[in-house]
């Protein structure tokens, strides 16, 4: 179950790796080597991604590691592909888009099953498009941060296995440096992986890839009656599983595109996502996503049409279109309960009572009218305590009512939430712990990311190493990294992030 021991640790050459990926016909992917970068060097690893993959982490630094991972060697068991996949972006079909500078080295057996590792920003591919093929160390921070601090979440994502830079320049909006993530997953196949196969009307392809899906990492579905559409149903579920976590900590996906969507139900590419700060429903983290297609309420909705693009293309499968718009159904029923379930933790709550959902309704009201930080008005909720005389009560509630404009709005909510309190004879103490393990107390904040960033730009790489370090335990108090929690400094309200990545 560990990853081998320190001085054990094989060289990079060696890395065992298997492609189950590349034993599919060669139409679903390219074979093709990375482009090497010039003078790479070492950013940040992961030791728990590291530990996935069966990889001592302290080797990660070696040249021979950097080396492979930066995309300037290939292991000789590697075997390099880029794959091939379609999507609708914003809603329209896009037609087809594939890994434009990602590729996938093969997989390595872990503790948990093999993980696939895939260098992002490793070089042009077919399917760059107008794209360099490159990603630069800007936001290749942000993703390497936000995979490994979603997975200390509970949140199902991709992971980030290791960071390298090369001060190769790359053209965006200004001259940045170049870097590759290299990200780990079982699998990156995408909703738009199918989509690809069914607008073209291929539907060996279709039948292909889905047995493929089904066989490596949803075997206990090759029994059902109908696998494909067992293979929906549960992706489905998945899927409105992993947005009920997103809504429950306030994570923006921003770009929730069909090819960015993971046939795992995982969180899947990285790109201009945020954090809710100043709680606002309608909040839109992608600036250019003017019509907010892909805002904070939105994604709610939007996973449910992303299903919907699935379900269409695997219906040649399925055969059965009641069935498939039945499958669909659950996903409503699935984020209800999940998000329920979650919302109900954050409140320190261990019953499910008449008039719950109406206090749920009036704070998340009171939340956005008062834009209140969403991290810090549920970490301090925790700490709430139940029997206060009515004499003490604006003194006791104070760093949590402070947070409020409306202060008789909070007091009146404050008066419900302790009688409801009560009725299931709440325990102020054990209430705190159990509230402290699901509201986190760090999250990455953009301002914090931004800091890192620029660092990072002047070749310090300790504030990422830092962060990672914090935003492994977000739920644990950490004294010595108080300013962490903080709130956004004044500056923070100009960042803006985009696609351009
Ligand atoms: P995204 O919105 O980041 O998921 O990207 C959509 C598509 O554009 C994917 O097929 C990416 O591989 C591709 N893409 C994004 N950035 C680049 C780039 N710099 N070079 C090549 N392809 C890219
Ligand atoms: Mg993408």
């Amino acid at each position: 179950m560990s990853p081998r021991p320190e001085g054990t640790a094989i060289r990079a050459d060696d890395l065992p790796f298997d492609n189950s990926f590349a034993e599919l016909p060669p139409a679903f992917y390219t074979r093709l080597m990375p482009t090497p970068l010039p003078a790479p060097y070492f950013v940040a690893a992961s030791a728990k991604a590291a530990a996935l993959a069966g990889l001592a982490p302290a080797a990660l630094k070696q040249d021979d590691f950097v080396a492979v991972f930066s995309g300037n060697q290939v292991p000789p068991r590697a075997q390099p592909l880029s794959a091939v996949y379609s999507g609708h972006q914003f809603g329209h079909w896009a037609g087809q888009l594939g890994d434009g500078r990602a590729i996938l080295l093969g997989q390595l057996n872990g503790p948990e099953g093999p993980m696939e590792l895939q260098l992002k920003g490793a070089g042009m591919t077919p399917y760059s498009r107008m794209g360099d093929g490159r990603a630069v160390l800007r936001s290749s921070i942000r993703e390497f941060l936000c995979s490994e601090a979603m997975a200390a979440l509970g949140i199902p994502t991709t992971r980030a296995l290791m960071l390298t830079g090369s001060p190769q320049q790359v053209v965006r909006e200004t001259i940045e440096s170049a870097a590759v993530v290299t990200r780990m997953a079982p699998s990156f196949v995408r909703f738009g992986s199918f989509e690809h196969w069914h607008y073209r009307g291929r539907q060996d392809e279709l039948r292909t890839l889905a047995d493929y899906v089904i066989r490596e990492f949803y075997p206990e579905l090759q029994s059902a009656e109908n696998p494909y559409l067992a293979l929906l149903l549960e992706v489905t579920r998945r899927t409105a599983r992993m947005i009920a976590h997103w809504q429950a900590v306030g994570f923006m996906h921003g770009v929730m595109n069909t090819d960015n969507m993971s046939i795992l139900g995982i969180t899947l590419d990285y790109g201009p996502f945020g954090f809710m700060e100043a709680f606002d429903v309608d909040h839109i983290c992608n600036h250019t996503d003017e019509g907010g297609r892909y805002s904070y309420s939105n994604q709610v909705p939007v996973g449910h049409w992303n299903c919907y693009a699935l379900a269409n293309a695997l219906l040649p499968l399925i055969e059965d279109k009641e069935a498939a718009e039945a499958a669909l159904d659950g996903y409503i029923d699935a984020y209800g309960d999940c998000f329920d379930a979650l919302v109900q933790a954050k409140l320190g709550l261990k019953t499910t009572q008449e008039g719950d959902r109406a206090l749920y309704d009036a704070m998340f009201k009171l939340m956005h009218e008062n834009r209140v930080d969403f991290t810090l008005f549920f970490r301090r909720l925790g700490e709430l305590r139940m029997d206060v005389l009515d004499s003490d009560r604006n003194e006791a509630d104070a760093p949590l009512r402070d947070l409020f404009l409306d202060r008789p709005g909070f007091d009146a909510w404050a008066v419900d939430y302790r009688a409801r309190l009560r009725r299931e004879h709440s325990q102020d103490d054990a209430r705190r712990l159990a509230m402290h393990q699901v509201n986190p107390k760090y999250i990455l904040r953009n301002y914090l990311a931004q800091t890192a960033i620029e660092k990072a730009q002047n070749g310090d790489f300790s504030e990422v190493a830092k962060l990672l370090a914090i935003l492994e335990r977000p739920f644990d108090e950490q004294p010595e990294n108080e300013a962490y929690a903080a709130l956004p400094p004044d500056w923070a309200s100009h960042l803006e992030v985009s696609c351009s990545s």
